[in-house]
């Protein structure tokens, strides 16, 4: 297997530095600052990136603009077919990638290397739905709008219209031009849970829609980002259209959110998101927050298939997914039957090092460490069933059912974002709705019953972006559409969606002389 920042990767590495890129180079800070990252395993030093300086990030503005302007202009097909490379360089080096990602933010060994295909496939999707809906337009007349008359024609497409026609042809054919432009510099912050596909979910839709980037990776997971950006430079985009600045989110990241030059976030994380929007400039935001994704089991359920999602929502990447199902509100029946079958599912998860492949892993830091362990306590002293015995080796938590969770414990509303998963007892469906939608947050939810009916006006009634009926709650496929509420976030994201978000509208009216107005 390649080591990272060898091979292909070495330009990226400066001494045990990693560069941070920008007008298509790889480059050291002159802030002579550098930001360490610390193996959530060994607890040690694994990497360094560049602290970006607030000049460096001034100057990845302008470059950026600058080469957004011209790549507005470039064909679709020929993004399509950069973005193709990309995605093929990237899955080639899918081995020192993934093992970045094992070394950085602990992912098991095996979910590491699918992170990184599907960031290749999505970068390819990407391209190929680019070319169709960027690709396609619409014809409108002013008629079919009362009180008007066949005076004006409306042809819309999606990508700049920069074709010169002559005044002739414009005078005859076309009145209005309305075109979905790119926004600009979109500035792309992703969160360390996938460091690489959600910064490629942000870049790919960014650049097939003519726009340009600036990618702030998370700290935990920057070097799995700095790979996966070497892999569009290999690729051969045009100097300054994708960037990617390093440095603490806490020193350099009000500096980008609020930068002049930024025209749109794309922003992936928890409560910073919300801070974001608040401070942000009049920018579109596309914001996908935390969640506190809620799994109602109604007495008809099947309670095998209950468990086993259970146990893949909750317990997957030992619960650092904004998707986990982060509580159970089971029907006081069928309560007793479930636990039981969650619990010996819960005594075969493997605990372990990332690079064995382990269920569980350590999470990615000991203050998330600490802050999971606030919850488990708070839940003990409030009178919790503790499935299990919690344990806890550096940043190692084992999986733990807590169960007879009541709402006066902070683990019924936070996310605790770790292995540790509460299960509320219910004795109506109408409970199980409430809990759900007193929630600050709104991602997804999810439902268990054979009544597909009630499973339709159940998931009508849940106030999330989105309720699966009978499977745990998840982002993927990445082309559906995915969207939270409330704290969860802002906008809808998915390939389609976010492509059309990172464009606006541009209408341009051309008048005709005034009805009355005769030719001869
Ligand atoms: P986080 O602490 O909010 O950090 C997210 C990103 O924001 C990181 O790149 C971080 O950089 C950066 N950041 C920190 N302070 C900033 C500031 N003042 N301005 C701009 N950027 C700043 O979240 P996380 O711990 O990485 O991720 C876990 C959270 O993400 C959970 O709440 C999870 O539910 C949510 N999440 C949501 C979705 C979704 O689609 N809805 C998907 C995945 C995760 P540094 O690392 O340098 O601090």
């Amino acid at each position: 297997m390649a080591l990272a920042g060898t091979g292909v990767f070495s330009e990226t590495l400066e001494g045990d530095v990693y560069n941070y890129y920008a007008d298509g180079e790889w480059k050291k800070s002159s802030s002579g600052n550098s930001v360490a990252i610390i193996n959530p395993t060994t607890r040690m030093t694994q990497y360094k990136v560049q602290g970006c300086s607030r000049e460096e990030v001034n100057k990845v503005m302008n470059s950026a603009k600058s080469a957004q302007k011209l790549w507005a202009k470039t064909p679709l097909w020929k993004r399509a077919e950069l973005l193709h490379k990309a995605a093929a360089i990237l899955k080639e080096h899918k081995a020192p990638i993934a093992e970045c990602l094992v070394k950085e933010i602990a992912k098991p060994a095996k979910d590491a290397v699918t992170e990184v295909v599907r960031s290749g496939d999505l970068i390819s999707y990407c391209a190929e739905e680019g070319v169709r809906v960027l690709g396609e337009g619409k014809f409108l007349v002013s008629d079919s709008f009362p009180g008007n008359e066949r005076t004006k024609y409306c042809l819309t497409s999606k990508v700049y219209f920069t074709t010169y026609l002559p005044p002739a042809t414009l005078q005859v054919t076309i009145h209005i031009i309305v075109c979905l432009i790119p926004l600009g510099v979109i500035l792309a912050i992703p969160p360390f849970n996938y460091p690489v596909n959600l910064a490629v979910s942000k870049i790919a839709p960014a650049l097939i829609a003519g726009n340009s980037i600036v990618l702030k990776p998370p700290t935990q997971g920057a070097v799995s980002a700095l790979h996966m950006v070497h892999c569009f430079h290999l690729a051969g985009f045009p100097k300054g259209l994708i960037n990617c600045v390093t440095g603490k989110g806490s020193e350099i990241g009000d500096f980008l959110t609020m930068h002049p030059g930024v025209n749109c976030i794309s922003f992936t994380g928890g409560d910073t998101g919300i801070a974001i929007s608040k401070k942000a400039n009049m920018v579109p935001l596309q914001m996908e927050l935390g969640g506190k994704d809620a799994c109602i089991v109604l007495e008809d359920a099947d309670l095998d298939l209950v468990a086993a999602n259970i146990i893949k929502g909750g317990f997957s990447y030992s619960g650092q997914r904004c998707t986990a199902v982060k509580v159970v509100l089971v029907m006081e029946s069928v309560a007793d039957a479930l636990v039981e079958k969650v619990n010996a599912k819960v005594a075969n998860l493997s605990v372990g090092p990332p690079e064995n492949d382990s269920d569980i892993t350590p999470v990615v830091s000991e203050s998330s460490a600490n802050f999971i362990e606030g919850l488990v306590l708070d839940a003990k002293e409030k009178g919790a069933t503790f499935c299990q015995e919690y344990k806890r080796e550096g940043n190692l938590i084992w999986p733990l059912l807590l169960d007879n969770v009541r709402p006066d414990m902070r683990i019924a509303w936070e996310e605790p974002f770790g292995p540790v998963l509460p299960v509320i007892r219910i004795n109506s469906v109408e409970e199980g709705i409430n809990h759900c939608n007193a929630s600050n947050f709104g991602l997804q939810g999810c439902v268990f019953t054979k009544d597909v009916n009630k499973a339709i006006l159940i998931s009508d009634a849940m106030e999330t972006g989105t309720v699966q009926i009978n499977s745990a709650p998840a982002r993927g496929p990445d082309h559906f559409p995915f969207q939270g509420i409330k704290d969860s976030g802002i906008g809808s994201q998915g390939i389609t969606n976010s492509i059309n978000m990172m464009t606006r509208v541009k209408t341009t009216v051309i008048n005709l002389p005034s009805p009355s107005y005769t030719m001869g």
